[in-house]
């Protein structure tokens, strides 16, 4: 492997299939393809087989099922996946073992035989618990489908629940955005994801983004109420009980090494960086010749590796660890970086605490201007 932190390694699988698509999705996902479920769940382990005869020695640390709505498909299908990835790669005991879902897609025992297959975190795509607001977004469920989901999740034994959360969207002010996170908070899922909604170019033909006085307001609001209900606010748009963080998206944001498979999934191993290609027939047809990863995206120098780590290293509110980055790269952060460190410092947008170099409160709300120094 690349770095000496690099064995970790955690396994995303991308399940491309929707219900309908919703007004703001920029997602590889696809709406009325139920025909090519099973073809599709038939490339997947054939991928996993594949892999596996190439990358057999890693420490898997986290499973990744997402989407797309991962839960559209049987959980006899989703099983096989899983099982796949359990014959062919050694997964480490208490690995976080992680589906996304729909609230329309649940049913009780539908939550009760992927918690028997062995999923033991759920991320529920509730995105508002106001319905007017699900509404202007295009979303196929009300908030009490949300809520009876989880309350399903919590029936089925799911202890480790995620709910994600849009916010700025059209039509919501500051007071209904307080009212949808109060009413998520009594809820108590371990962990929320709060994201600002984004669309290219910063409209489509259904939505346009909220103007950023207002998103940045929104994100500040976001920060206080969950840190005052008592989440853990780890990195800029996740809030966790504590021990409750996402490991496996903590593995993107410590760049650690992923494969990801499916359609349009990304990998990173050994310092390079690939993905599938996003259409479905492709892809499948791909695996039947027994082929995968036709598509590098990027062979990543050494150079490009560290100035990643740094940014995205940044989107943890505990920041880049400067020792640990120096026992991987050989280098400290202001060996380095000294001059973007300095002229970041001095917009008040990072500071060095206890070893770390982080953002500010200021650079919380800057992020993206802080992350282009390091692109
Ligand atoms: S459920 Fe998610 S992936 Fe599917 S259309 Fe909606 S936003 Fe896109």
């Amino acid at each position: 492997m690349g770095d000496s932190l690099s064995m970790k390694c955690g396994i995303y699988i991308h399940i491309p299939f929707c219900l309908r698509k919703c007004l703001y999705c920029d997602f590889v996902s696809y709406a009325g393809k139920e025909e090519l479920f099973e073809a599709y769940v038939n490339a997947v382990v054939s991928e996993i087989n594949l892999a596996a005869k190439k990358y057999s020695n890693l420490k898997i640390v986290s499973v990744y099922f997402g989407g797309g709505t991962p839960t559209l498909l049987s959980p006899s299908q989703i099983d096989r996946i899983l099982f796949g990835i359990y014959e062919k790669f050694g997964i480490i005991s208490g690995a976080e073992i992680t589906i996304e879902a729909n609230p329309e897609t649940l049913s009780l025992l539908k939550l009760k035989d992927l918690f028997k297959i062995g999923f033991n975190r759920i991320s529920i795509g509730v995105q508002s618990l106001d319905d007017s607001i699900l509404k202007t977004l295009g979303r196929n469920h009300t908030s009490a489908d949300a809520i009876k989901s989880y309350y399903f999740a919590r029936q089925a034994g799911f202890n480790n629940i995620n709910f994600d959360l849009i916010f700025g969207t059209p039509g919501q002010d500051r007071n209904g955005w307080i009212d949808a996170l109060n009413r998520a908070v009594n809820l108590d899922p371990e962990h929320i994801s709060a994201y600002c909604l984004t669309l290219k170019n910063g409209k489509n033909k259904y939505l346009q983004e909220v103007d950023e006085d207002l998103q940045a307001d929104l994100f500040t609001v976001t920060r206080a109420y969950l840190t005052s209900a008592g989440y853990n606010h780890y990195e800029i748009s996740n809030f966790s009980r504590m021990s409750f963080e996402c490991r496996h998206n903590l593995l993107y944001w410590e760049n650690q090494d992923y494969m990801g498979f499916g359609a349009g999934a990304y990998s990173k191993i050994d310092n390079k960086r690939f993905h599938n290609c996003f259409s479905l027939d492709k892809y499948i047809n791909q695996i039947r010749n027994d082929k995968i990863y036709s598509l590098d995206d990027e062979d990543f120098t050494k150079n490009d590796i560290i100035k990643e780590t740094v940014f995205l290293g940044l989107r943890l509110i505990r920041g880049v660890n400067d020792n640990q980055f120096k026992s991987r790269f050989k280098h400290s952060l202001s060996e380095l970086y000294s001059n973007e460190i300095s002229s970041l410092e001095g917009e008040g947008l990072v500071i060095f605490a206890n070893g770390n170099l982080k953002l500010t409160e200021k650079g919380l709300l800057f992020a993206n201007h802080a992350f282009m120094e390091f692109v």
